[in-house]
């Protein structure tokens, strides 16, 4: 028998299968992970087994598998052809999609099964007849704790550990010892898994008898065809997590499994506990806060079906799940299901895969679903499944917009409305707590009118310029668009017309001049790095120990705190016209998650939105709780712009110390590929597909001292794309350019 191997590392010029002799009697199977000798010095070499085969290349004399490294098959084979279409789909070596299938710490064996060594009897031995041994002719014993001991085991029945022991006859150490030695007790390693909840027990729920909305999506959902997408529609607090629990307790039902993805900051122990509660221990958890002994202990619970429903972040799309029969997404809009290092997957499309290739049924659920998918919905493609109420009636929270150009004008300069200001006052008098939400994302900055809330927009693109602050100027990120910043507003000569970021630190400051004695809690990144930064936060939080929480994108999602009644948005506009052209979608996105924080419990929920563009259709919306309304125009004017879903971009980067290198390298890419595509689509009359490639700096032209430039091309999307992409990748494999920093499709951000 033959093996082909791929070998375990990331480099094109290796990235293909290598055959290796299995030596007679070694059991290897595809999916195996196994050591092989590679290269020409025949260094020993970690490697995946892909195929088995009889046939021998002809002539070559081939060198044999060393060993398997582990004795199971780490990867499933759904797995491997997960791997070999993420390979193609996302241009990367097999090996990189094959590591990101298991625990990284695998590789190279930096992780090892934990054991605990314990105590038997030797199944052989005479247990009698050598207890008589230890006792005189009376009876009475020669050795009476070795008596003591071996009595102990013998009637347990179970594996103790020498601390076991001790700790029922202390001392028992050298009777332990000499029992050993004389081999009638044995002492072995056994495996145990670690325990990322640290035996933190979970009370037990039973499922909810579903609302009729949730009846009839549940339904749908169960009676879809295998390999389908549904995609969830549901207000918060909808009852959507309900609807997922009894839909992955139908897939358990039919010995099926399940993966849950949710975005990893509200990956929280609110959220874990609530799949624990319902399913107990066959849940497992992964994310990134798990030490790697717990996340390779998670992973092989799963791996042997100890675990059958899996929580997790982006990368749980991966799990060596068995009978897969369910994928869901909660917050499919999240931007965090991109995968931004290598192999830069969307996890929402890897599900899609991995569903088609096993037969499982994908859900995605949102409040407020990606324009795209929704989109997707609307067109069949995706079943769409509503649910427009909160539970039992509770209503939707008031949203009051606050217009902050009016209190610049009457002389308030701060960072609170009087409006917010009272609020937060009269909700912590009332001891009530309140969530203070920053909208801060990137450092890219619109330029805009602190007086009248103009805002510079490109006249070709629709979105807001970037200032940027190098050559004083605003720019557009779509389609080149240069301007010189003015210095006074065009609209009403007003010269406060620079955007000025706030961080929550200020929020803070300016909170205690209001209230000198509020007990406050600050999330950002600063104070969330640490290990359980974010858990402790909210814990502390939702004990009460402080009024306000202030905090950025991280308090948005997933809290449910009943206690909390007023939630104030400090400055809303920095998303909305955060120069992309998906601003709009996100900061509607945005604000709806922040708003569902409030009033979920009996006091009723109130939000307050700081603005200077409160008749933005993000922002008046929102305060109506209008999805369908928003999409209904977002996707109009992506139509008119065409913009995504109805185009796509494509973005390579060119970054080095040297300027007009990077800049030269761009300008060649662009050439090449404008010629080539402009040669495949002409000939068949689709050259307007095209719609834009340009070259020039990033809207973040130096970062760590490195010049950074971005090929950008737009094209409309059509049964031509994914020719146009294989031209624009082969173009990219055969740049010879050190500045080359590789080739996206539509980048999560244009920075
Ligand atoms: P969502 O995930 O859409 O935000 P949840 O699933 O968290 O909504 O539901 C909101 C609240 O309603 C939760 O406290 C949940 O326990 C409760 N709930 C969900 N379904 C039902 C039901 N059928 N009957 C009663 N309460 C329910
Ligand atoms: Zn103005
Ligand atoms: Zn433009």
């Amino acid at each position: 028998m033959i093996a082909k191997v791929i070998i375990d590392i990331a480099n094109t010029n290796v990235d293909r299968l290598y055959s290796y002799c299995i030596p007679d009697g070694m059991p290897i199977s595809p999916g195996q992970r196994v050591l092989v000798p590679f290269g020409r010095g025949n260094k020993p070499t970690e490697g995946f087994v892909i195929l088995l085969t009889e046939d021998a290349d002809v002539g070559i004399e081939l060198k044999s598998v060393i060993r398997p490294l582990e004795n199971y098959t780490v990867l499933l084979d759904e797995q491997l052809a997960l791997a070999s279409w993420i390979s193609r789909a996302y241009r990367c070596t097999k090996a990189d999609a094959l590591r990101i299938m298991i625990p990284a710490k695998l590789r190279g064996a930096r992780v090892k099964e934990k054991t605990v060594r314990t105590i038997r009897l030797d199944p052989n031995a005479d247990v009698d007849a050598f207890m008589t041994t230890l006792c005189k002719k009376d009876g009475t014993p020669k050795a009476p704790k070795q008596v003591e001991v071996l009595d102990l085991v013998k009637n347990c029945g179970l594996e103790l550990t020498r601390a076991d022991i001790n700790s029922i006859i202390p001392g028992a150490a050298s009777a332990l010892n000499a029992l050993v030695k004389k081999s009638i007790l044995i002492e072995t390693d056994r495996e145990t898994y670690r325990d990322p909840f640290l035996g933190r027990k979970i009370k037990r729920t039973a499922p909810f008898e579903l609302l009729d909305d949730q009846r009839a999506a549940l339904d749908k959902i169960n009676s879809a065809p295998s390999g389908s997408v549904l995609l969830l529609h549901g207000v918060t607090g909808s009852g959507k997590t309900e609807v997922y629990m009894q839909a992955i307790s139908s897939a358990l039902s039919i010995g099926g499994g399940a993966i849950v993805l949710v975005p990893e900051i509200s990956l929280t122990p609110q959220t874990t506990d609530r799949f624990r509660g319902r399913f107990g221990d066959t849940v497992a958890v992964l994310h990134s806060h798990l030490s790697d002994g717990e996340r390779f202990d998670e992973w092989r619970r799963i791996r042997f079906s100890r675990a059958r429903v899996v929580v997790g972040a982006r990368s749980a799309v991966f799990a060596p799940i068995e009978g897969l029969k369910l994928i869901i997404i909660d917050e499919e809009h999240e931007p965090s299901y991109q995968s931004e290092i290598t192999p830069k997957y969307s996890a929402v499309e890897v599900a899609k895969r991995r569903a088609a290739i096993t037969g499982a049924r994908l859900l995605l659920g949102s409040a407020t679903p990606s324009l795209t998918s929704y989109y997707r919905a609307k067109r069949k493609q995706y079943t769409l499944l509503e649910m427009p109420n909160r539970i039992n009636g509770v209503p939707m929270p008031r949203v009051d917009v606050v217009d902050m150009r009016t209190e610049f004008l009457a002389g308030n300069n701060s960072i609170f409305s009087k409006a917010l200001s009272d609020a937060v006052t009269s909700c912590v008098e009332r001891g009530e707590q309140a969530i203070l939400f920053l909208n801060r994302r990137g450092y890219s900055s619109h330029a805009e009118c602190r007086a009248c809330g103009f805002v510079f927009t490109c006249r070709n693109c629709d979105v807001a310029l970037t200032y940027h602050k190098y050559d004083n100027t605003l720019r557009c990120h779509y389609c080149g668009e240069v301007l010189p910043m003015p210095r006074l507003c065009p609209e009403c000569g007003s010269e406060f017309i620079k955007y000025m970021g706030i961080g929550t630190q200020q929020v803070e400051e300016q909170l205690k001049g209001i209230l000198p004695n509020v007990k406050t809690l600050r999330m950002d990144t600063d104070t969330t790095s640490g290990k359980n930064a974010h858990r402790d936060l909210l814990d502390a939080f939702t004990r009460g120990e402080a009024d306000v929480l202030i905090g950025t994108q991280m308090v948005a999602k997933g809290l449910d705190i009943p206690n909390v009644t007023l939630v104030g948005v400090v400055f809303a506009d920095s998303t909305l016209f955060h120069s992309d052209y998906r601003s709009s979608e996100r900061t509607f996105q945005l604000l709806t998650q922040v708003a569902g924080r409030a009033g979920r419990a009996e006091k009723e929920g109130r939000v307050i939105i700081q603005t200077n563009a409160p008749e933005h259709r993000a922002i008046a919306l929102c305060t109506k709780h209008d999805y369908i309304g928003f999409y209904n125009i977002e996707i109009g004017d992506r139509m008119h712009t065409l913009f995504p879903p109805f185009s796509f971009f494509v973005r390579s980067m060119f970054v080095s110390r040297s300027e007009s290198a990077a800049s030269k390298s761009a300008e060649r890419f662009a050439e090449t590929v404008s010629e080539r595509l402009l040669a495949a689509l002409s000939p068949i009359g689709a050259e307007k597909e095209l719609l834009l490639i340009m070259n020039g700096a990033a809207p973040i032209k130096r970062r760590d001292g490195e010049y950074r430039y971005a090929v950008i091309i737009k094209l409309l999307r059509s049964v031509h794309s994914s020719m146009a992409l294989d031209i624009i990748f082969s173009a990219a494999d055969e740049i010879d350019s050190e500045c080359y920093r590789g080739t996206e499709v539509n980048p999560q951000d244009m920075l």
